[in-house]
């Protein structure tokens, strides 16, 4: 490819929206571009690095046995309501209709059309296991779009459903795929963490996360160094014993305040700003004697998943509650406080509540919160602060660094991740829902044992470039790369020798398989460089006149501090 062919289009400023690195740098570099809230314009230099992230996982799924095919964007929404997904979604699923009045919807995932497939075409044991997959454009309606390609309303998912004719067998093909996972993301030559997952009621242990490690990651996850044992938080805390509550009074560093408090004043307590996303909160009520001790106390762990905006917690005070010192399971609150499960935060409490560990913690006592529905509020609870880690309100919970892991290896830690991917055992649930049932070696009907395995093309290198930066750009690595090479001339326009060599060089190393842009623009040395530097393209060739004259070219690696002098005929080596 030719620079003065190709589109190249670079900022110097990131746009006011951008809040983490990635996001900046994609729409400095120009690989994206804007279009709406989490819809974006992939371009040429974006679009390469999609592709070549596609091309990786479609090797290693054709590897691994899948089969690619391609479901409809645009999906009738017949089937969805046979699995009941169509009402039971929430506004994560854009529903449209068409000229007739017909409801369609457009797939956050393709369980339901790829199980019709199934039962239409896969009539007998013999043509089992069976792996479908696509690479296709998704849509949900996120609550909150944000970090760019991160967490886009419309993305590129990988996804893939397998079908197979037993449990058993279901699950050596859920293997086959966490191992084909593993491959793919050490070919992207990232740091990852696989972790278990909540597989909800039905599928046992098999669920994993791929996660990419970054800060900027809103995942938690929570691992042993001394072990193998990894998950991510929620799963973590499904297992975690619960922990006994402090019994005393120097756990409270603040006498209870009762009064009305608004959004401002719970930013203010938890030490954050206004728009903060807090993700996990511990709400307890407490009812202390004079001497301040806690005499009763009931303890709401409130998980506040995914997005949630502390504009949108809405708080104001009421008498409080004295209920005494108790675990509550998600079915009491509902019961104790005639709440709907839907309204005990954004997404709703789904686990049993559990006490925040043996820690520090600052309380404020009788609030009501909510729920961010009317008459739906949670009453008479404290918010509390974690006093141990004041600037890890996000991360307040039952699972803290230092805890024994459970595997009694050693301690747990906890970094931040990225969700790339997700593998999932699925069981029967779609096929039952769906009727889907193929004849099985007795003669008898029975349905499939499924899985599914979803990768976010798209959210993948945003993850690579929050792991590979500098203040000058993007770092890529050379497996998804937009260009593998840059040959930079130098005073093209000036010199034949240069012009010539950087035309041979650039043939040469397209003859021999690389991919290779030669930057013949004719911008100036400085503007050029920062041009490359910014859109990361991890190996730059350097051919100026005064080098030439040597025999030499410059070759320097992104993350080099400085230019190496090497022989024309030997740049090839350097660059693989
Ligand atoms: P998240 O927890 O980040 O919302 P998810 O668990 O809802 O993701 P899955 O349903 O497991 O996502 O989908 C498979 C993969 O698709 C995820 O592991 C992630 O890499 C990617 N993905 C999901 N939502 C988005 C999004 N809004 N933008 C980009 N990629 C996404
Ligand atoms: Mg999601
Ligand atoms: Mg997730
Ligand atoms: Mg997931």
């Amino acid at each position: 490819m030719k620079a003065s062919q190709f589109f190249i289009s670079t900022l110097k400023e990131a746009p006011a929206d951008a809040e983490v690195v990635s996001h900046k740098l994609m729409m400095r570099a120009g690989l994206i571009k804007k279009l709406g809230a989490g819809i974006y314009n992939y371009m040429p230099m974006g679009l390469r690095v999609i592709r070549k992230v596609e091309a990786i996982v479609r090797e290693e799924m054709n590897r691994a046995g899948a089969v690619e095919c391609a479901m409809p964007v645009v999906q009738p929404a017949e089937l969805w309501q046979e699995t009941g997904r169509f009402e039971k979604m929430g506004p994560e699923l854009l529903r449209i209709k068409d000229r007739h009045d017909r409801d369609f919807v457009i797939q956050p995932t393709s369980e339901e059309v790829v199980t019709d497939i199934a039962r239409q075409e896969l009539r007998s044991y013999k043509q089992l296991p069976k792996n479908l997959y696509q690479i296709q454009t998704k849509f949900r309606d996120e609550r909150r779009p944000r970090f760019g390609l991160m967490r886009g309303r419309e993305f590129i998912m990988k996804d893939a459903y397998s079908f197979d004719r037993d449990m058993v067998s279901a699950k050596a093909s859920y293997q086959v795929m966490a191992a084909a996972y593993r491959r793919i993301f050490d070919r992207f030559g990232l740091r990852y963490r696989a972790v278990a997952a909540d597989s909800g009621a039905i599928g046992g242990d098999l669920s994993e996360e791929f996660q990419v490690i970054a800060a900027t990651g809103e995942d938690a996850i929570v691992y042993c160094p001394q072990s193998d044992y990894a998950a991510n938080m929620e799963k973590a805390e499904a297992l975690a014993p619960v922990q006994p509550r402090p019994a005393a009074a120097q756990a409270m560093t603040k006498t209870p305040t009762p009064g009305k408090a608004t959004c401002a004043d719970v930013a203010q307590l938890l030490g954050v700003p206004l728009s903060t996303t807090v993700k996990s909160l511990v709400l307890a009520t407490d009812t202390l004697n004079d001497a301040g001790d806690i005499v009763g106390s009931q303890v709401w762990l409130l998980l506040l998943r995914g997005d949630h905006d502390m504009n949108e917690i809405k708080v104001s005070k009421v008498p409080g509650l004295d209920k005494g010192f108790r675990f509550a399971t998600l079915a009491e609150i509902e019961d104790h406080f005639g709440c709907k499960p839907g309204y005990l935060g954004p997404v709703g409490l789904k686990k049993p509540v559990k006490v925040i560990a043996d820690r520090e913690v600052a309380v404020m006592a009788d609030w009501i919160c909510g729920a961010n529905e009317v008459d739906y509020h949670i009453t008479g609870v404290n918010w509390a602060r974690d006093l141990a880690e004041p600037d890890a309100v996000a991360d307040l919970r039952n699972v803290v660094a230092g805890d024994k892991s459970p595997d009694g290896a050693g301690e747990l830690a906890i970094e931040r991740g990225i969700e790339v991917g997700h593998v999932f055992y699925l069981g029967t649930k779609y096929s039952k829902a769906m009727n889907a049932t193929f004849l099985g070696e007795d003669g008898k009907p029975a349905f499939f044992e499924m899985g599914c395995y979803g990768i976010g093309i798209t959210r993948l290198p945003a993850a690579a470039i929050e792991q590979n930066h500098d203040e000058r750009g993007i770092i890529w690595p050379d497996a998804i790369a937009p260009f593998t090479v840059v040959v930079c001339p130098v005073g093209m326009d000036r010199s034949d020798a240069v012009k010539a060599t950087a035309e041979q060089l650039y043939a040469d190393l397209l003859a021999a398989g690389i991919d290779v842009i030669l930057d013949d623009r004719g911008e100036r040395p400085g503007a050029m460089f920062a041009d490359w530097e910014l859109i990361g393209v991890p190996h730059r060739v350097t051919i100026g006149d005064k080098s030439l004259k040597d025999g030499v070219v410059e070759y320097q690696h992104r993350r080099d501090a400085a230019a190496t002098k090497v022989a024309v005929g030997d740049i090839a080596t350097y660059v693989r």
